[in-house]
């Protein structure tokens, strides 16, 4: 995982997130996204097939690769031939294998870039001939190098983003199990037990504490509230409670106006700058030592019919070291006036 981060064997990485998931018996997979520097993008069809191959390297171009394509990034045989692969359904392939045949690849900016697949290399997998149209994606270095089922894709699109975080928060692999024996009385609490599958490398990841998850930039979501309106939690019949711990409590908005009554510094800075110069605790914004490089600050988006919050939220993208409600306000005002 260093090398296409530390040793930028993609390009230099400014951002990273990453999800690992276990198959049953076999070891971790990793999905990881890598956001390049803007310089290192690739912005042609000829960079994406220097970096990005989608075709079976012919052996007498190298033998080595050739070996490696065949054995790790095949896809299938499924299809018409093989019914009962697992990526089949309906008798069609989930994953819309085979590809199309293609002279070139072609960028395609919305969504992935459709890779060159010419139509004369063709290898054997499991006796069954095998073309272009079958391999998965893959970059010709990490191959060469791990000898393993590395796939390397473009992602143009932030649907890739939401295909990464699916994993985090996806849950366990479980197993609905019916444990009866003859004749299945109807009776969901015997016949059905919640399990969850732990595969042994799963176990062992787990058990030395190793990571499931990791990102490299922290997103900081910024409350708008207009006031005496912020956001209480509360349980039921535990309402005061809740209310007296809110009153004490300065939402970060609140601890924005408060910062900007004694620090300059702070009123030279919008409220979403805040976070890259300011660490939000115990309630209060206190000047960050480090890490600032690290956050990615948003304010919640809203709703168009939440029009009185949505008219704060733009003025507040626009007002510098507001020290109150009313002085957002204000800023209104001249802005009328003018
Ligand atoms: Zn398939």
């Amino acid at each position: 995982m260093d090398d296409p981060t530390v040793h930028s064997s993609l390009g230099k990485s400014i951002a990273q997130v990453y999800t690992k998931e276990f198959q049953k018996r076999r070891l971790p997979d990793v999905h990881f996204l890598i956001v390049l520097r803007a310089a290192d993008k690739f912005s042609t069809s000829q960079l994406i097939d220097k970096f990005v191959r989608a075709e079976i390297t012919s052996s007498i171009e190298n033998l080595r690769l050739h070996e490696i394509v065949t054995k790790c990034v095949m896809h299938g045989p499924c299809g018409i031939d093989n019914l009962g692969a697992p990526c089949m359904e309906e008798a069609q392939c989930k994953k819309m294998v085979p590809k199309e045949f293609r002279t070139g690849t072609t960028m395609n900016v919305s969504i992935y870039p459709l890779y060159r697949r010419c139509p004369n290399d063709t290898t054997f997998v499991g006796g069954r001939e095998m073309d272009n149209r079958f391999v998965v994606f893959y970059n010709p270095y990490l191959l060469l190098k791990y000898n393993a089922h590395i796939n390397v894709e473009i992602c143009t699109s932030l649907r890739a983003v939401k295909y990464i975080y699916k994993y985090i928060y996806k849950g366990f692999d479980c197993a609905i199990m019916v444990l009866s024996a003859g004749i299945v009385q109807y009776n969901d609490i015997a016949n059905y037990i919640d399990a969850r599958y732990v595969s042994a490398s799963e176990a062992r990841w787990r058990l030395l504490g190793s990571h499931m998850h990791d990102r490299s930039h922290a997103v900081m979501r910024l409350p708008v509230h207009l006031p005496n309106q912020k956001r209480v939690t509360f349980k039921d019949g535990h309402e005061e409670e809740a209310l007296d711990i809110a009153r004490s409590r300065q939402t970060m908005l609140e601890s924005w106006f408060q910062l900007n009554q004694s620090d300059p510094d702070a009123q030279t800075l919008l409220n979403t700058d805040i976070p890259y110069n300011y660490v939000h605790y115990h309630n209060n914004w206190k000047r960050r030592k480090r890490g600032g490089n690290k956050i990615v600050a948003r304010m919640y988006v809203l709703n168009v019919k939440d029009a009185e919050r949505l008219y704060l939220r733009t003025l507040l993208l626009h007002v510098l070291g507001a020290a109150s409600f009313k002085f957002v306000r204000m800023l209104t005002t001249s802005f009328m006036t003018l």
